[in-house]
């Protein structure tokens, strides 16, 4: 079956459903009970199952899916997320905005555990990951601004209102993982002028444009990278800590976030032009 057939076919098998969302939310490590009253959603893509099945639910009155990308037992690691199906999941359920919450690390000392980064830039080190949904295709989209600038100031303002200094712009750098860094890469992140270093920001930001998604990534630091701290190095168990123990403030922000995001009807952002003019191989969920 090619990917024109597989999308017809989803679609047609989506038809019946009721479970719908227009808010995506792709979650990190420790935000698998992110919603109440779900509704679990099997959705086929093209491209294999995601991670889980969404759950779908309410939040301020608003449809809410929420893959957990991992996987709920965290069987998936960096290298290994179906990215392609999470996205493409997403959006046949009728999600056009997604938030990214992810666990990073910080470059510069003044970045430590519990800093909130919501970057407007990315840098791709990964190696070997499928980042594109246009094999067969020459699909060019615009990724200068790989960011919905909707999104980012949503978050940059629920997160100022709540108490938490939210960094405003920054530059990700996503790496292959699932290893740290070593001091030295962390160091030549750091002198390119890059601001934080995590796993999983890519291909998830790219796959999201090619679907004319909004997307926005909210960078939790949970450590300092080799390049700045004064230790071994990051360890698995200092991520997790952290991450734990933000988790509950970061939930808290990202339903927040959902409540500000504009209704889909008065979006104003280019997200949804990003694939106008352009042919697609393919007929989008
Ligand atoms: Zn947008």
């Amino acid at each position: 079956m090619d990917d024109a057939e597989a999308g017809a076919g989803l679609v047609a098998s989506l038809a019946g459903m009721t479970a719908t969302a227009d808010v995506g939310i792709l979650g990190g490590s420790g935000l698998y009970h992110l919603l109440d009253d779900v509704e679990e959603v099997v959705v086929d893509t093209p491209y294999g199952d995601p991670s889980e099945p969404p759950l779908v639910g309410t939040v301020a009155g608003r449809r809410v899916a929420f893959i957990p990308r991992h996987g709920k037992d965290h069987r998936f690691p960096p290298h290994r997320v179906p990215y392609r199906a999470n996205l493409w999941a997403l959006r046949a359920l009728g999600v056009r905005q997604v938030l990214a919450p992810s666990a990073v690390g910080g470059l510069w000392p003044d970045l430590g555990p519990g800093s909130l980064v919501v970057p407007d830039q990315v840098v791709d080190r990964t190696v070997g990951r499928k980042s594109t949904y246009y094999d067969d295709a020459a699909v060019h989209v615009s990724f200068a601004d790989p960011y919905c600038p909707t999104g980012r100031q949503a978050v940059v303002d629920t997160a100022l209102r709540s108490g938490w200094d939210a960094i405003d712009g920054g530059t990700l750098v996503v790496i292959p993982g699932p290893r740290f860094s070593s001091r030295a890469e962390s160091r030549s992140y750091a002198a390119n002028g890059w601001t934080i270093v995590g796993m999983t920001g890519l291909p998830e930001a790219v796959l999201a444009r090619e679907l004319a998604l909004c997307y926005t990534t909210v960078a939790l630091v949970t450590d300092l990278d080799a390049g700045v701290e004064e230790g071994s190095g990051v360890t698995h168990a200092e991520v997790f800590e952290v991450f734990a123990r933000e988790v509950v403030r970061l939930r808290a922000l990202l339903l927040d976030v959902v409540a500000a995001l504009p209704d889909e009807g008065e979006l104003t952002c280019p997200c949804r032009g990003s694939l106008d003019g352009l042919r697609l191989p393919f007929v989008l969920p």
